[in-house]
Formats: structure tokens, sequence, C-alpha cells
């Protein structure tokens, strides 16, 4: 059996000490790319599952996602990709395209990356979701106390989010609740969250469909490297990239 190509973000785990700007203590990596597409000017539509997300309780966090996609698409996150531009395809600014809240089906307190599919390709084609455009990417937060199932890794055992490409062709983000340690990596759920966001969002735009972009044989995405190694920006924590061109995480 072939691996597939790594496009998790693991667990946190608390030796790693880290410097923006300074070499990853992992063996430098060198990106190359594939000849697969990119998403140039990414449309980012957040897609809330579950009813959880209507209680009361969760709409700060609700917002602070929301407001962090609509920041973080048009912000330094997004020019810093421009290394990775091919001669074909330039990666410029993006747009939030909204959001939405899907409650019906509901998500089971288990469940598999083929029902994270098919939820996202039934709610397209029942318009409760915008059409998919070359450039969308879905991101698909679930609530506290679903764990997400994909192959043989579960979410807080093996992964804190991933990204992929559905067999319909949509392209999207799994962002678990963080309800371990191992995916908060001692910050709260928000910064988890924008930190795990903001490294699935680069490698969803680098690498949309995983290995045919920007890729490392040993190293995996663009934020595989730099795993956990976080910085501010506009007030939000992201995670750093890997920089062909520095030979640093930035
Ligand atoms: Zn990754």
């Amino acid at each position: 059996m072939t691996a597939r190509p790594i496009r998790i973000v693991p667990l946190h785990r608390p030796s790693e000490l880290f410097v923006p700007g300074r070499p990853a203590k992992a063996p430098a990596a060198q990106l190359t790319y594939r000849g697969g597409p990119l998403l140039t000017s990414v449309q980012v539509f957040s897609v809330f599952w579950g009813a959880a997300w209507q209680d009361p309780a969760q709409q700060s966090l609700v917002q602070g996602l929301n407001g962090f996609l609509q920041f973080v698409v048009s912000s330094a996150y997004l020019d810093q990709l421009s290394e990775y531009n091919t001669p074909e395809q330039a990666i410029v600014h993006g747009r939030y395209t909204g959001t939405a809240t899907i409650t019906d089906p509901a998500p089971a307190s288990s469940v598999s990356d083929s029902a994270i599919q098919q939820m996202l390709e039934r709610q397209v084609a029942r318009k409760s979701l915008p059409a998919a455009t070359p450039n969308s990417l879905y991101c698909i937060w679930l609530p506290s106390g679903v764990t997400v199932v994909s192959g043989n890794e579960r979410s807080c055992q093996v992964f804190c989010g991933y990204h992929d490409r559905s067999p319909a062709g949509f392209y999207y983000a799994v962002l678990p609740y963080p309800d371990c340690a191992g995916c908060l990596g001692g910050l709260g759920p928000l910064d988890a969250l924008t930190s795990v966001a903001s490294h699935e969002l680069a490698e969803a735009i680098t690498d949309p469909v995983p290995g045919q972009g920007w890729y490392d044989d040993s190293n995996g995405e663009i934020g595989d490297v730099c795993a956990w190694q976080n910085k501010k920006l506009g007030g939000y924590v992201v995670q750093t990239l890997w920089s062909n061109r520095a030979k640093a995480c930035v």
C-alpha cells in the first residue's frame, strides 16, 4: 500500500521550541512543483457542521473563526506564498465568500472523511452551500465531542486537521474541535484552530491535490516542516510556513 501524501496537522509535541525565521530543527526541506493545480485566488467558504455551533456560548468562537478567514485571505500570509508561483499560476489574495451552519444531517459523534465528503457534495447539490469554482475551498469545522476518522487515523490521536479533494473535485479542509492537549498546543480553542486552519489553508493553496502541487517527498507540504511553530499576524495566531527561498519557517 502506498502512503497517502502528508496533508495533516499532527498533534503538538510540547518539546518543540521555535523562533520565527530560525531554520526548523527538521532537515531542510525543498518543496518542488509536481505539475498540478494551485488555488491561485482562493475563495474560502466557512462551514459549521452541527447544531452545537448554534449554541449562544459558541458565537464568539464562530465569529472569531470567520473573522480570521476574512482577514487571512487578503493578508501578508497570502503574499508570502508568491515564491511558489509557477510560470502559469500566480498566487494572489483570495476572498472570504461566506458561512453556513449545516444541521441536517447532524454529524455523528464519529464522522469519517467520506461522510464529510458526502455532506459537502449533498449540501452543494441542495444549494445549502455555494457551488464550487476551481478556486473554492470549503473550511469545515466540527463541534466539540465529534471525532473525525480519516483512514485509520483519528483526530486528537494522530491529527488536528487535514485538507483534501473530494471525489467530485471539491477542495476542503477539515478542522475538528481541539478537544485534547495535543491539538490545543498550549493555546485556547480559537488560537489553536486558527493555527491549524492557517496551515491547511496554505497547503490547500499550494498543494490542493495532495502531492501534485508543491511537495517534498520526505517532509510533505508547506506547513508540515513547521507544524505548531506559530507567529502572530493581525492579532491572530498563524502557523509559519516553509520558505524554499529563506530555507526556514517564516
Ligand atoms: Zn500539513
